[in-house]
């Protein structure tokens, strides 16, 4: 078994107790904010509810323990909603696949990863499945945003909230894995494996050069066309992102006085230049210009220099 983060090990002794105990729900919704382990969390529990031997498991010596870990276990199913929408016809072949018997075992597990990435017919095809379930068969969905789910899902799923780790654990457990310090990246993200992944795209330079870039732009070091060509083209939703992360950063400071020392220049740099009210209204037309360059073939350097000769 892959070893489960530190603050994910009571809510599976939870999922561990319930399974032992035969109280293991059908459907299991796994919520928490984005990248704090949901689908890390879902693929331990399958294995959990796959292994043969209810009261001990994950015995870890079963067959169906052994083919989990082997990751061939033909009654483990998965939806993967993290590359995109879910579809309903893969929806389909998987609803049919569990009113089957199980080939090994004695259960049928089905993973949906980002199950908000249904769309209306793919959840409604679960739901049928949700609402009549085959027999001895698991749904485990995962979100980080439950309100995007359809309420009549949300209701047939018991629901197990995933805490979020404090900061500092995060910056070691970051380290231990991909040995790169990512403290002066937590005014972006503070959850795990958002920042692992950032790093194993290597996409972190960009959002850690970020303060800096934006601060020489204030200071009139910096021009708008040399700002905006410092965004390489497969970096752009992530580069506004981190940008609408240091607006929210600076409107949060001037209501709370609350702040990340790491940021702190750049805070009150654009806090000495804008009110709150501009800040917001940057905000709200960067989110805009997001929305749009994911779905029309603007030139997004051209729509950037636009953006920020505006503020
Ligand atoms: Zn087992």
């Amino acid at each position: 078994m892959t070893e489960l983060a530190p603050w994910l090990t009571d809510a599976y002794q939870q999922a561990q107790a319930w399974r032992r105990q035969s109280r293991f729900h059908h459907a299991l919704l796994v919520s928490g904010i984005n990248g704090v382990g949901q689908s890390e969390f879902a693929q331990q529990v399958a294995q959990l509810l796959l292994c043969e031997h209810p009261d001990k498991a994950p015995c870890g010596t079963c067959h169906s323990c052994q083919v989990a870990k082997a990751d061939t276990h033909p009654d483990w199913l998965v939806l993967d909603g993290r590359e995109g929408g879910i579809r309903v016809d893969a929806v389909r072949q998987v609803v049919a696949k569990v009113a089957n018997k199980p080939q090994l075992g004695f259960s049928k597990v089905v993973v949906i990863h980002e199950a908000h990435e249904m769309n209306v017919n793919a959840a409604n095809a679960i739901l049928k499945a949700l609402e009549e379930p085959p027999s001895s068969t698991y749904f485990i969905l995962t979100t980080h945003t439950s309100r995007a789910l359809m309420p009549t899902i949300l209701s047939r799923c018991q629901r197990l909230m995933l805490p979020a780790p404090d900061p500092g654990i995060v910056v070691g457990w970051v380290n231990d894995r991909v040995k790169t310090d990512i403290s002066d990246l937590l005014w972006f993200s503070k959850t795990p494996y958002q920042l692992l992944r950032l790093i194993d795209s290597k996409q972190h330079e960009l959002l850690q050069a970020l303060p800096d870039h934006l601060m020489q732009w204030l200071d009139g070091n910096m021009r708008t066309d040399e700002l905006a060509a410092k965004v390489p083209k497969d970096g752009i939703g992530l580069w506004l992102d981190g940008l609408l992360a240091l607006l929210a950063a600076a409107i949060h400071y001037s209501a709370t006085g609350q702040k990340n020392s790491q940021i702190e220049s750049v805070l009150n740099a654009l806090l000495s230049r804008y009110d709150v009210y501009c800040l917001m209204n940057f905000s709200s037309s960067l989110t805009g210009l997001k929305r749009q360059l994911d779905i029309t073939h603007l030139n997004p350097t051209i729509q950037i220099v636009g953006e920020l000769n505006s503020w």
